[in-house]
């Protein structure tokens, strides 16, 4: 008999939980200035970091935010670890083909070969012969793949963006392909010694929250829902300004 009611509580204090508010698990990149990286204090910000809040706060939903990087924010996502990923994620027809679901658009962005500031390399010709450093699951990776056996050179892995810049600036690959507005973002903010490669650039695609399961179209509806509602209220565009100067 108490065992029975010890079991009954249970239930209701579990059904309870889930009952009483939404807390999901987001999932993003480590170091993605400006939509996430740490700052002096130690703490976690930038544009992903401050829409997630806004909406989270406009929807009354509840999240813990986990910077994992970006190959591991996939793979907690699938593994369902995860609930979603906000991590400057570009929304593209090839991913969505592959399982991956969209919110609705909040930033345009491209990708774009870097190189070091003093480098002779004014186009994708010059990197024949080269290595050129990629990010592991990102459209910048793919970018790269499609372009290396036209232009003869070959990629080399890494897991954040950081690291790319290093090996670049190192000398260990001749080049990096990321977001046009991070490498701005650290060449501009913090004095990173490379250039963007002109007309390197791919197509614009806009950043979305990804999740990788229908069962998470609630935390897709809430997020569409507060982002309509924060660009309609100006917190958007106070983001946006806070970190990216025009
Ligand atoms: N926007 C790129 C992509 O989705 C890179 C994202 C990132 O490195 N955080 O692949």
């Amino acid at each position: 008999m108490k065992k029975a009611l010890t079991l009954i509580l249970m239930l209701l204090m579990l059904c309870g939980a889930s009952a009483f508010a939404d807390v999901f698990t987001i999932v993003t990149d480590k170091e993605f200035r400006p939509f996430e990286y740490t700052d002096e204090h130690g703490d976690l910000t930038g544009i992903d970091v401050d829409i997630l809040a806004a909406v989270a706060a406009d929807q009354g939903f509840s999240y813990i935010l986990r910077p994992v990087g970006f190959a591991n924010s996939i793979v907690a996502c699938q593994s369902g670890e995860a609930d979603g990923m906000m991590a400057g994620v570009s929304i593209t027809d090839d991913r969505k083909e592959s399982g991956w679901i969209f919110s609705d658009g909040y930033f345009e962005a491209s990708q774009a070969a870097a190189v070091k500031a003093d480098a002779a390399i004014d186009n994708f010709e010059d990197l024949e012969g080269t290595q050129v450093a990629v990010k592991i699951g990102t459209r910048g990776a793919e970018y790269a793949r499609e372009l290396k056996e036209q232009y003869g050179f070959t990629t080399v892995f890494f897991e954040d963006s950081p690291s790319m810049y290093v090996a670049v600036i190192g000398g260990e690959c001749a080049a990096c392909f990321d977001d046009a507005p991070i490498l701005d973002n650290y060449i501009e903010k913090s004095g990173m010694p490379m250039k963007l490669v002109e007309g390197t650039e791919n197509e614009c695609q806009p950043y979305g929250l990804a999740v990788f399961s229908a069962d998470q179209q609630n935390l897709l509806d809430q997020f569409n829902k507060g982002l309509a509602n924060i660009k309609a209220n100006g917190k958007y565009d106070a983001i946006i300004a806070k970190y990216i100067t025009p």
